[in-house]
């Protein structure tokens, strides 16, 4: 019975050697990478945007500060006109500078501001100059890889035409068992036995299982999932 098995198996791996050449092919790679930066390039726009406005919010605020500074200078330097005391003079002097000292503070603020503004307008113009180059690529790559999974349609009828054949002589519960794991993109799945481990990943068997794979059963490893069988010769 495992035999039936065993050949389905070998002809099954000449459909992974397509299906590995396709997804490992340099198009799909090209068309893939290419639709995840489409893909999450509205959520970094998204994301610039709220930093964009809360550094608006900033600048806007630091305008209006520097507003209210200018003003209260101005009426200090009409007061410092008509003073009379040497001492006032002296107190509206230090008054000034001290708001000159702020008016320089915001100054450095509202430049770093507009810098950083400057920043992310740049980061705007490369993300929409890149979506754009994305999506000539995805086009591009798309199609051809479109195209190699066409050229290699013709084969994979031919394979997946004899697999439905094999799998008549094959017990339908191992079957379902095999194209399970096989949806898992696991391969080879079949095992053959030949000491007391696993031999796809070294696991050590216990005595029931060694005594289910003597009476012919095909058990699954318990760590890599594969289908272990003993071969009756
Ligand atoms: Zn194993």
């Amino acid at each position: 019975m495992i035999e039936n098995l065993l050949a389905y198996q070998v002809a099954d791996a000449r459909l992974r050697k397509i299906e590995m050449e396709l997804s490992g092919s340099e198009e799909r790679k090209k068309a893939v990478s290419a639709k995840k930066y489409i893909e999450t390039a509205p959520e970094n726009v998204n994301k610039l945007d709220d930093k964009a406005a809360d550094l608006e919010a900033e600048l806007n605020l630091a305008v209006s500060e520097t507003a209210k500074i200018k003003e209260q200078q101005a009426e200090l330097e009409k007061a410092l006109k008509t003073v009379e005391e040497p001492s006032d003079a002296t107190y509206l002097i230090e008054q000034i500078d001290e708001l000159m000292a702020n008016l320089k503070v915001l100054d450095g603020k509202i430049s770093k501001i507009t810098a950083e503004i400057q920043t992310i307008l740049g980061e705007f113009s490369s993300i929409k100059k890149m979506t754009k180059a994305a999506q000539a690529q995805y086009a591009e790559f798309g199609k051809k890889y479109n195209d190699l999974k066409a050229s290699k349609q013709g084969e994979r009828e031919v394979i997946e035409k004899e697999l439905e054949g094999l799998k008549k002589n094959v017990d339908p519960a191992l079957m379902e068992r095999y194209l399970k794991k096989r949806a898992n993109k696991i391969y080879p799945i079949l095992y053959e036995v030949t000491g007391n481990i696993c031999g796809s990943c070294n696991m050590e068997l216990s005595m029931a299982e060694l005594s289910k794979l003597k009476n012919g059963e095909v058990i699954d490893c318990e760590m890599c999932g594969k289908m272990l069988y003993i071969s009756k010769k």
